[in-house]
């Protein structure tokens, strides 16, 4: 805490006069360009990672960054978070880009593959069915890059899993449809610190390098 706490006073005297006016004009209105979901692990940080300031990333962290599925009717299976989450971006804040971003050394996916949530953590172990849909996956259909170790496999997986979930959601689905809505997949390495994106072509992450960045926004704007 004292680390924290030294850090807020860092903040004040150091970085506040920089922000001091962006601060300003988000005092009463924010127009994020992107939803994004990732876990709440403390080597993921999303501003520092993809150079973000306040008011750029409207972001949801829990544990595996898990979005439960929905029913027929939109309402979430699992706890309201996520899917208020997902309502007030799309439908308020009118995000343009849904970006579901895992990582690897995940202790959620690490937790699914050892079963190890029990008893102790009732809790866990329920949040963590979210996730089992990608573990069924791995079994059966293999993983997206056999040279990584086993809860990476899941973890790649589980994006692709996430984004299907948030897909079952009509506001969702009838967005993206229409072309309003991007969803990507990501994943961070944290030993590399290389951040990688889906490739529907490849069927593999790439590491979002110069020439990727490229490729991504060209389709983005073709898209557009
Ligand atoms: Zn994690």
């Amino acid at each position: 805490m004292e680390k924290l706490i030294e850090g807020i006073v860092e903040f004040r005297e150091r970085m506040l006069p920089q922000y001091a006016q962006r601060f300003k004009d988000l005092a009463l209105a924010q127009m994020p360009d992107a939803l994004f979901i990732t876990c709440s692990d403390s080597r993921v940080v999303p501003d520092l990672l993809a150079s973000t300031h306040p008011g750029d990333l409207f972001t949801m962290r829990n544990v595996g960054n898990l979005v439960p599925p929905a029913t027929a009717e939109g309402v979430s299976t699992g706890d309201l978070s996520e899917a208020s989450a997902i309502e007030y971006s799309v439908l308020v804040l009118k995000v343009a880009n849904i970006v579901v971003c895992g990582h690897s050394e995940c202790g959620a996916m690490k937790a699914v593959i050892a079963n190890e949530a029990g008893d102790d953590t009732p809790n866990l172990a329920r949040w963590l069915h979210h996730a089992h849909t990608a573990s069924f996956r791995l079994e059966h259909e293999g993983a997206l890059d056999d040279g990584l170790n086993l809860h990476d496999q899941l973890s790649q997986l589980n994006v692709l899993v996430q984004l299907e979930h948030l897909m079952s959601y009509p506001i969702v689905r009838k967005r993206v449809l229409a072309g309003m809505l991007h969803l990507s997949g990501w994943w961070f390495d944290i030993a590399s610190g290389n951040m990688s994106a889906y490739e529907r072509g490849s069927r593999r992450f790439e590491i979002i390098d110069r020439s990727l960045a490229h490729r991504l926004i060209a389709r983005l704007a073709a898209a557009r």
